[in-house]
């Protein structure tokens, strides 16, 4: 968790700088506040809850004629937890039946960082004693399977491949009939993520579901977003939640951004919970989302 701040602290800092200086000022004026607001907005809370934040912030510190930097911070604090709200089930359901593994999807755009999320969850589930195995239904690109099947032997996973241009259900089929036959706990399957059209991405992503449900029901349909795309990555993760059920949402490349308030928007927008986020490109960057070790790193 240390780690986690200081990294989330390095890229995220510009809302602890502008705290302090709200409270360094010497009258808190219209201007700092605004200034206050705009820094809020630009982390990508919205604008909807960063005005209701600022509005709450105000009248607490007026209620009780406080300057000290140390209450406020606290006020802050608190409100932001409750911005990014404390109480989703942020777990990931790795129920399964005798015999049948339990299977999680990974969806997304490419280049939000999909197959990396599923080496690293991969990793993850091992150092658990789990026993994984990767399908690798991104079978549009071949260098997609390729790259899962690098991180598979990196992580001690075994990956189901396709050929090119194989039916990217059938390889998630194969892939769970595998884990039937071997006895795996989990398997991970990466999706092609070509937004060209909403319904070629409805017909392959909701196809990939139905079939693999002929062998296992689908525990978790993890959606991966770039937390560094900001709007963008909204509009995305409204389409994908039209065409498939999000269960929870993989916030990467939160280590290189400053947009930490994308967390409270994409839960507000979806109703499902961030359950991981991304904090780089190696293997053991990526931690399951707590709400006030989150805080923490954005306040500094
Ligand atoms: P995909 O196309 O969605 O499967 O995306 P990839 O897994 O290939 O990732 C795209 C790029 O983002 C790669 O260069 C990854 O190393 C990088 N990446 C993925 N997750 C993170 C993260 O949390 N932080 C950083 N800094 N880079 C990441």
């Amino acid at each position: 968790m240390v780690r986690l701040r200081r990294r989330l602290a390095g890229s995220n800092n510009h809302l602890a700088r502008a705290l302090a200086e709200l409270l360094s000022a010497d009258r808190i004026d219209e201007d700092v506040w605004d200034d206050f607001e705009t820094t809020l907005i630009t982390s990508d809370l919205g604008v909807a809850p960063a005005t209701e934040l600022v509005e709450k912030l105000r009248s607490e510190l007026a209620i009780e004629g406080i300057s000290e930097p140390a209450r406020a911070r606290q006020l802050l604090r608190t409100e932001l937890v409750g911005l990014v709200d404390p109480n989703l089930d942020r777990g990931l359901n790795l129920d399964h039946a005798e015999g049948r593994p339990a299977v999680i999807m990974m969806v997304g755009v490419n280049g939000t960082g999909k197959t990396t999320t599923v080496g690293k969850l991969g990793r993850m589930l091992v150092a658990q004693g789990r026993s994984v195995l990767f399908g690798a239904a991104d079978t549009f690109r071949a260098a997609a399977a390729e790259q899962l099947g690098t991180w598979g032997e990196r992580v001690g996973v075994r990956t189901v491949r396709g050929d090119e241009g194989a039916d990217p259900a059938s390889v998630a089929f194969n892939a769970v009939d595998e884990g039937i036959a071997t006895g795996a706990d989990v398997v991970l399957v990466d999706t092609a993520g070509r937004l060209h059209t909403k319904v070629g991405l409805m017909d392959e992503l909701g196809k990939v579901k139905r079939v693999i449900e002929k062998k296992a029901p689908v525990n978790e349909v993890l959606l991966v977003l770039d937390a560094t795309t900001g709007q963008n990555g909204l509009a995305q993760a409204r389409i994908f939640a039209e065409v498939v059920d999000v269960t929870g949402i993989v916030l990467t490349k939160l280590d290189g951004s400053a947009k930490g308030g994308i967390v409270v928007q994409v839960q507000r927008e979806l109703g499902v919970p961030v359950k991981f986020i991304g904090l780089g490109e190696g293997a053991d960057d990526l931690a399951p989302f707590d709400p006030e070790g989150f805080v923490d790193g954005l306040l500094g």
